[in-house]
């Protein structure tokens, strides 16, 4: 092999960062196969939700100020989660990739994204994203209320979410289809089905570690 190519190989192995969207509606398994891809391909996770949650029970100023959205089932402003995605990037400099969940929720979210990761000469990569209809995520969700002890895990408030994410979420993914990193997901069937499509996906580009 040539001096150049070796060294591009080593290049390559010691900056290549996989960087991955999981996208979806309130409900359609976001956190239970982030788990599961978590471990495979030794990522790092960053879940705005589980971020803004762990702020709120802090009480934090900023979970302060997101509490009263997130118990309506509203969206927190562009400018609180963006900063927080953009210290928790800052905090994780040498990692081989982040699985992003539950962010971006809204074009303006996944502009400042764009332009975070451009920084670090690391776009997003792919975009999983998984389908499920209405119904069954108010059932999902309605069941999780059982034990998540989530005070947003109510009929009326995971209905304003779902209208949320149509509104203002779904578009991320027409955002992200102009740059062709969209896969769309069929996100019914058992936890081990969808994680295989997932993995479909995935291991082409990168190898499990
Ligand atoms: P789910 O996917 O079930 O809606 P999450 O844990 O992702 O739950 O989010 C819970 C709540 O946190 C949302 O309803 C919203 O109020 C807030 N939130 C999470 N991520 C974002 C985000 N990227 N932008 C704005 N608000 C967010």
């Amino acid at each position: 092999m040539c001096l150049g190519c070796l060294f591009l190989q080593i290049y390559h192995a010691l900056h290549f960062m996989f960087n991955l969207i999981l996208f979806g509606p309130p409900g359609s398994g976001k956190g239970t196969q982030s788990a599961n891809l978590l471990s495979k391909y030794k990522l790092q996770h960053i879940s705005t939700g589980d971020l803004l949650r762990d702020e709120v029970s802090r009480k934090t100023p900023l979970g302060l100020e997101a509490k009263k959205s997130m118990d309506e089932g509203a969206l927190v402003p562009d400018e609180v989660v963006i900063g927080m995605i953009s210290s928790k990037i800052d905090e994780n400099p040498s990692v081989r990739g982040f699985i992003f969940d539950g962010f971006p929720r809204t074009k303006q979210q996944a502009i400042a994204l764009d332009q975070l990761l451009d920084a670090k000469k690391a776009p997003i990569n792919l975009v999983l994203a998984l389908e499920v209809p209405d119904v069954e995520l108010t059932k999902r969700i309605l069941n999780r209320a059982l034990t998540s002890g989530r005070a947003d895990d109510t009929e009326e408030v995971i209905k304003k979410r779902v209208e949320e994410y149509r509104a203002k979420t779904e578009v991320v993914a027409s955002y992200y289809e102009e740059a062709n990193k969209v896969k769309r997901i069929n996100g019914e069937g058992s936890v081990e089905e969808i994680f295989a499509l997932l993995t479909a996906e995935i291991d082409p580009i990168i190898l499990p570690e």
